[in-house]
């Protein structure tokens, strides 16, 4: 009890020598000493009065078992599922994102684990590996946000290597002053200014800071993000300002406060998937229904084996032997997808384009079964893992969305599915077992 109160007490110490800046190396030094001697007796470190938190959120039923809490989580995501438009939507898969970060003082903040900085920075590499894996079609550029002005760090790169090699150089990145939106907005729609139309754009900012120090209006500047057709997502840290939400709703993305760490990690993770496309388009396009398909050219590249001879990149003017050809003009990239830098053909490997095409036609979330009474001839067993079915009913008070029996039927092809077949065919698989669609 004591120890808590006191190890508070001592977190804010330090945040206020922190705040006046001079001196602060001596005095946190002389305060950890401090701490240290009276943490001894009986706990080591302040961070690990927090990881207590982390558990509050599981709670064991009445054996001690943590299966009702699983259950809760793998129904939450069934739930989410079934939300989702049965109709087919249109969505972009060729995307750009620039993810701005907040590199500002106020990321140094205790409130998350080790530090906002820290966790942000962790779970934007995260992001990133999803992302890329989700949309192989899409490119990332990264911008920081500090000392008044907007940096960037990261030019806009279809190789997710490029964007982690930046995102993993922690020295570079280090937070001080204050942020500025306005800078950083305009900075990430410099590099955008030139995509193609049918492209997303889209900016997404991980903000911790209270305050912005812009240089002029910024309703100016969004207004243009919005003629210019650029999304804007914000996931605050600290809590919501007014001028955050306005950039998200008028743009037509997404806004949110963490909560927790947990919280701030799906946040990050629901704008993943390709967002819908814009109404904007739609009345533009004339008709009420669906707006007019464009076609885009599209090149699939040659790849060159490691042995061939040496020569120049257009992209890079680096000598080396592997790389990829550009069917139109010839010209050897290092890279693909991109654009290439020659004739400007959009140039992409086919499995690429094959797995972005999975968010355009999702499988059908499966039913939970709840009887097997007008069920003829009941299979026994899982039609992808082949694992047979608990015979009788659960006799625990299941929550709403799962089923008694762990049996999933396809509305399809009507084969059961266990509880894990069911997560794994719509997380990762992205087809039905069982009717290929
Ligand atoms: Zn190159
Ligand atoms: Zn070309
Ligand atoms: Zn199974
Ligand atoms: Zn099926």
């Amino acid at each position: 009890m004591d120890v808590d109160s006191d190890s508070d007490i001592s977190l804010l110490g330090d945040e206020d020598r922190r705040g006046k800046g001079k001196g602060k190396g001596k005095a946190t030094e002389k305060r950890k000493k401090d701490k240290v001697k009276g943490k001894s007796k009986e706990q080591a470190y302040t961070w690990e009065a927090s990881y207590t938190r982390s558990w509050d959120t599981v709670q064991e039923d009445e054996t001690g078992s943590l299966q009702g809490a699983v259950d809760d989580l793998m129904a939450r995501g069934r739930r989410r599922r079934l939300l989702a438009p049965a109709a087919p939507i249109r969505r972009t898969i060729i995307r750009h994102l620039v993810l701005i970060l907040d590199l500002s003082n106020s990321m140094m903040d205790r409130d998350m684990r080790p530090t906002r900085f820290d966790l942000a920075l962790r779970y934007a590499r995260e992001f990133v590996t999803e992302w890329f894996d989700q949309n192989p079609l899409g490119q990332v550029g990264l911008v920081g946000m500090r000392a008044g002005l907007g940096e960037r760090f990261g030019e806009m790169s279809g190789n997710p290597q490029d964007v982690l090699k930046a995102l993993n150089d922690r020295t570079k990145l280090e937070p001080t002053g204050e942020p500025s939106l306005q800078n950083a907005i305009e900075m990430a729609r410099g590099s955008m200014s030139h995509l193609p139309a049918q492209a997303s754009r889209e900016i997404l900012i991980i903000f911790g800071s209270l305050t912005t120090c812009d240089p002029g209006n910024i309703h100016d500047t969004l207004d243009v993000c919005i003629k210019n057709r650029i999304r804007i997502s914000i996931i605050a840290l600290a809590a919501e300002m007014k001028i955050c939400r306005e950039l998200c709703e008028k743009s037509g993305g997404q806004f949110g406060v963490a909560m927790n760490e947990g919280h701030f990690k799906d946040l990050l993770f629901e704008l993943v998937p390709p967002p819908a496309q814009q109404t904007t388009v739609r009345t533009t396009g004339g008709g009420s229904g669906n707006p007019p398909a464009d076609l885009i050219m599209m090149g699939f590249p040659t790849r060159l084996p490691d042995t061939s001879p040496p020569s120049l990149c257009a992209c890079h003017s680096d000598m080396k032997s592997e790389g990829f050809l550009c069917p139109r003009c010839m010209a050897k990239v290092c890279d693909v997808p991109t654009d290439c830098d020659i004739c400007g053909l959009m140039i992409v490997s086919s499995p690429h384009l094959a797995r972005s095409y999975h968010h355009l036609f999702p499988v059908k979330p499966y039913h939970a079964v709840s009887s097997l009474v007008d069920v003829v001839a009941p299979t026994g067993a899982c039609h992808a893992c082949a694992r047979s079915f608990p015979t009788t009913a659960s006799t625990v008070a299941v929550t709403e969305g799962m089923s008694p029996l762990g049996r999933y039927r396809c509305p399809d092809c009507r084969h059961d599915f266990c509880a894990e077949c069911d997560v794994f065919v719509h997380d990762v698989v992205h087809c039905c077992p069982g009717c290929g669609k």
